[in-house]
């Protein structure tokens, strides 16, 4: 956890482990970290396993693309995910939720940038999706982005906040290793962090 500027709440920090070996989560856990986000489902599965054989527990949090044909693993193996984009999935995650009796804490992506080669609805559906999904029952609890990577992100969280309150939601999941400061300031609730915490990816 990392305190955030301005007597807000606390910000989250999710250590972004994608890529790194299980010794280095280990590691983290063991100095206390909690959350772990991983974007691909079948990586993020193995190690919490190798983890949780070890004795070590920690919450894991679905930050990259969700294919439909990976939805049962993902509610089964993850405690949230960040990147609901569409009403197909958010359908079919709720279908699976209920069959497995298990609401996960889901966000929307927001493609802030408009960006043709990230995932995430654009600023104007991000409305009728949030609303798509109360109807649907699925537990949408806040909005998640990813800046583009050559402009300035203050923006980005900015837009992603306005549309957050103005849909009533709490959460904010925004900000990388270039600019977790940046997104605090603007008001994340999660930070997603991965090389400034681990190094270079492998
Ligand atoms: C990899 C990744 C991060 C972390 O990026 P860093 O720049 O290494 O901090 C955050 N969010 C998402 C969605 C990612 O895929």
């Amino acid at each position: 956890m990392v305190a955030a500027a301005g007597g807000r709440d606390l910000t989250c920090l999710i250590a972004v482990s994608k890529t790194q070996p299980v010794e280095k989560i280990a590691a983290l856990i063991k100095e206390g970290q909690r959350i772990f986000g991983e974007n691909r489902v079948q990586e993020g599965i193995k190690k919490k396993a190798e983890l949780e054989a070890m004795g070590l527990h920690a919450e894991w949090h679905l930050i990259g693309p969700l294919q439909t044909n990976k939805i049962r693993e993902a509610v089964c193996g993850f405690d949230a995910i960040h990147t609901v984009d569409s009403e197909r999935l958010a359908r079919l995650l709720y279908k699976e939720m209920e069959k497995q009796g298990k609401h996960l804490p889901c966000f929307i992506q927001v493609n802030t940038g408009r960006e043709p080669q990230k995932a995430g609805v654009t600023p104007e559906e991000a409305d009728a999706l949030v609303q798509d999904c109360r109807q649907i029952g699925l537990n949408v609890v806040g909005l998640m982005c990813i800046p583009p990577a050559d402009a300035p992100p203050a923006p980005h969280f900015d837009l992603l906040r306005a549309i957050a309150e103005r849909n009533g939601l709490e959460h904010l999941s925004m900000g990388m290793s270039g600019d977790f400061e940046e997104a605090i300031r603007h008001g994340a609730t999660y930070v997603r962090v991965g090389t400034a915490l681990f190094g270079e990816r492998y």
